[in-house]
């Protein structure tokens, strides 16, 4: 059977259409085609989406493999400039941090234990040598008990300075400070020191600069500075402590006319536990962590702190706040 189309044409619908008529015809096949392209536009964006991510996914693999002891892997990622580098560098520079962090840290534990076995070593062989000695004499118990008071002293510095490191760790409080008061209380509490090693202190500038900081802590980093320009200087020389305002800010200053130190230890001296190498003549009780206490404070309060020296010239120590 024949249907007459309007425009003159004539389906033999069940000839083509297995009994379909041509509209279900359409239809069917439009429902399949759609289908078809549907698929393929599921596998063409999963594709997309796949390479994609391809980064992201590495990123979290990488993230996911990383511990202590692989801290310097890389993504190295070389993809287009756009936001997925932008987070890959980012991410590389976060492993450079840890990587440095952790070295720093496993650095200052080694550094650490050195200078707590040194005093307790040479207790300990003190000791030995006084109890395998039947006929020790009073003398040499009292140089023992000498010798184990340095130590121990050396111990407890070593215990205080720690403790200070620890404490300039956490949130610093902040009040107003008089700059010259906290110079005067630090001067006032250095004087036995100076008057032992035959050092004259002075005090100038502007005894009113004011700055915001944590009272405890400056004084800390101060005195540190203070003790160091008495210890390393020679019988009649001097230590100069001034203070004012430059643009806004407090310029504190510890000067002296000491031994100085050369271009290449003031790359080293603000890093923990460094000493030069005769540094133990001029401060036996010295750990090398003074500096890096100190600076460690100026750069909680979002200050700096920089030197001015050459051996045999003295040094001039800035801070600004
Ligand atoms: P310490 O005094 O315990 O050795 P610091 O961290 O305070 O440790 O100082 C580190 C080193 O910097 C000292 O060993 C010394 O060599 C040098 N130094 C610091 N201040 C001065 C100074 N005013 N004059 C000369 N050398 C200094």
């Amino acid at each position: 059977m024949s249907t007459p189309a309007p425009d003159g044409f004539t389906i033999q619908n069940n000839e083509l259409t297995g009994g379909w008529d041509a509209l279900t015809a359409v239809k069917v096949l439009s429902v399949i085609g759609l289908i078809l392209l549907s698929f393929f536009a599921l596998l063409a964006s999963r594709w997309i989406a796949q390479k994609s991510f391809e980064p992201v996914i590495r990123i979290s693999k990488t993230a996911r493999n990383i511990d202590v002891h692989n801290l310097d892997q890389r993504l190295n990622y070389s993809g287009a400039e756009d936001e997925l580098k932008d987070f890959a560098n980012s991410f590389d520079l976060m492993l450079q941090r840890l990587e440095y962090n952790f070295e720093e840290q496993s650095q200052f534990i080694s550094n650490l234990a050195h200078e707590l076995r040194t005093p307790l070593t040479s207790l300990r062989m003190n000791l030995e040598v006084l109890n395998s000695d039947q006929n020790a004499s009073l003398v040499e118990y009292r140089e023992f008990s000498a010798t184990a008071e340095r130590g121990i002293t050396r111990l407890e510095r070593l215990v205080e300075e720690l403790l200070m490191l620890a404490k300039a760790e956490r949130e610093i409080e902040r009040e107003p400070i008089i700059v010259g008061v906290l110079l005067e209380d630090i001067l006032e509490e250095v004087k036995p020191i100076a008057a032992i090693h035959k050092v004259s202190l002075r005090l100038k500038g502007d005894m009113e600069t004011e700055l915001e900081g944590d009272p405890i802590l400056l004084h800390r980093a101060i005195t540190n500075l203070v003790e160091n320009s008495i210890y390393y200087n020679q019988e009649g020389g001097y230590v100069e402590l001034s203070c004012r305002s430059v643009q806004g800010k407090a310029e504190i200053q510890v000067i002296d006319d000491g031994v100085g130190i050369s271009k290449q230890q003031q790359a080293h001296i603000f890093e923990r536990f460094y000493r030069s190498s005769f540094a133990s003549s001029g401060n036996e009780k010295g750990n090398g962590l003074g500096l890096a206490i100190t600076a460690h404070i100026i750069d909680l309060h979002g200050g700096c702190i920089n030197v001015e020296s050459d051996s045999g010239r003295g040094s001039i120590f800035t801070i600004l706040l």
